[in-house]
């Protein structure tokens, strides 16, 4: 298909890095086959885009295989980041509304009109403005399918969640293992402190039915149960469409070697020299992601642990983070362990060097160390981190748990645990079993490949 005439996708997601990067690499699969793409957000994250990966809007874009990705911001002149995050939701649709519409014109008038959005769930009015202004649309599902289940189930009042103050009672959602209230995601829990965000966990299924696809980040393979289950919950949810995982794959990436990256801090390549000179399966990588704050002493924890873990030692510190670290820490390190503010984490994951993730387990995280074969020491602080980490433990078998309030004791016998206990062979073998299944998932053919690539066909039929 001559480039002119490939039909145009509009990718449009919340600005959050968790958001971001699982756009951009979707960006890439369906660039890959030919069409051309935009990427897109509020202008909050226009400065930090450019200054961490070089991403700027206008020009030509960048080559992927037989398409191109370009990036096009929302003119919404919002600022609110002093905002909690149902009213920075709530602002953002405000402003968000006029300038997506504003875009789509300004996409048309250069000779691409934009054949399809697809949305993301914490910008329902996405789809609203799609079809106003006549425009089939999809939505981007950015967690788990056991996630999108247990909100489903909450949201349309299905099932008694577990209570607080009985730990031990167990409670099942079909295709689910039996959760426990600490495996359930922490947004629905009474006691937590960001309760308006069960707002928000509603607002995200506003929509979500008027959209002509719902894809999800995750693969046939990995939550086959949950998504046979699905079509059989009443009322019935819309159907998932998994175009997963969403990771980079180093040399089996779609974007031929061109580096589209959305790190919104500047990612210290050179920690990649470092694990070069580290042995194989020798490593501790440890990372919690991008909005967890751990309080101070969870970081003294977590530095003396990694101390004394007797392994070489790769550690996320953001930049918002670092003061907390112990006096004196750095230097004691220095020599056999690196403080990054933030990592190029797929080239982490993918490295030989690498022996496990102590993670957070955000769902990007968590599908990245699957992909990768890296087994886990998963630490989750909320959200659906907690239900991650119960599928990374005890359903995947890839890994253990590390429980707040962290020790740095702990911190050791976890990764001790994960790299030389009697369950470590195990683990890296099951990890390594999931890796083969993610990577056969988005192969040419695989199972997300092929959703890919009846998405792709289709929006090009309707185009035509
Ligand atoms: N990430 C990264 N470098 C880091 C830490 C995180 O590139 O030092 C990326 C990670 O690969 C993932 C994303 O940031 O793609 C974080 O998303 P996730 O869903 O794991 O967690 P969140 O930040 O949303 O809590």
């Amino acid at each position: 298909m001559a480039e002119e005439a490939a039909p145009h996708v509009l990718l449009i997601c919340y600005p959050g890095q968790g958001h971001i990067n699982p756009m951009i690499r979707l960006a890439k699969r369906i660039a890959s086959k030919g069409l051309l793409v935009t990427c897109s957000s509020s202008s909050i994250v226009r400065d930090k885009l450019a200054a961490a990966s070089g991403v700027s809007a206008g020009g030509d874009g960048v080559l992927v295989g037989r398409g191109r990705i370009r990036f096009d911001f929302l003119d919404d002149h919002f600022d609110g980041t002093e905002l909690d995050l149902h009213n920075f939701l709530r602002h953002l649709e405000t402003a968000g509304r006029l300038a997506l519409a504003g875009l789509l014109g300004r996409q048309a008038e250069a000779g691409r009109p934009v054949a399809c959005i697809v949305g993301n769930p914490f910008l329902p009015w996405a789809t609203d403005v799609a079809a106003e202004a006549g425009i089939p649309s999809a939505v981007l599902w950015v967690q788990s399918c056991a996630v999108f289940s247990i909100y489903y189930h909450f949201v349309h009042g299905l099932a008694e969640f577990p209570r607080e103050d009985d730990p031990d009672a167990r409670f099942a959602l079909p295709g689910l293992p039996a959760l426990s209230v600490a495996d359930v995601p922490s947004f629905l829990l009474a006691s937590h402190p960001y309760k308006v965000l069960g707002d928000t966990i509603q607002d995200q299924f506003r929509n979500m039915g008027k959209a002509s696809w719902v894809f999800v980040n995750s693969f046939a393979e990995l939550e086959r149960d949950v998504i046979a289950a699905l079509p059989g919950v009443r009322p019935r949810p819309p159907q998932l469409i998994p175009v997963g995982p969403l990771v980079e794959l180093g040399g089996h990436d779609d974007d031929g070697g061109v580096a589209v990256r959305g790190d919104l801090i500047r990612a210290a390549d050179d920690c990649v020299g470092w694990l070069d000179a580290q042995a194989p399966r020798s490593v501790v990588y440890a990372s919690v992601g991008s909005i967890v704050m751990l309080p101070a002493e969870a970081v003294a924890e977590m530095a003396h642990g990694l101390a004394s873990s007797g392994r070489p030692f790769l550690w996320v510190v953001r930049p918002d983070t670092r003061a907390l670290l112990p006096e004196g820490f750095l230097d004691a390190a220095a020599g056999r362990g690196m403080v990054v503010p933030w990592s190029p984490q797929d080239r982490v994951l993918a490295h030989a060097a690498v022996a496990c993730f102590l993670t957070h387990c955000g769902w990007n995280s968590t599908l990245e160390t699957i992909a990768a074969g890296v087994p886990v020491v998963a630490f989750p602080q909320w959200g659906d981190q907690c239900t991650d980490a119960k599928f990374l433990v005890d359903v995947l078998k890839m890994g253990v748990h590390l429980r707040a309030p962290l020790r740095r004791e702990a911190v050791r016998e976890a990764v001790e645990a994960v790299t030389t206990g009697p369950e470590a062979g195990a683990m890296l073998a099951n990890a390594r079993s999931w890796s083969a299944a993610a990577r056969a998932a988005v192969a040419p053919g695989g199972s997300s490949d092929r959703h890919v690539q009846a998405f792709v066909d289709e929006v090009s039929r309707r185009a035509r």
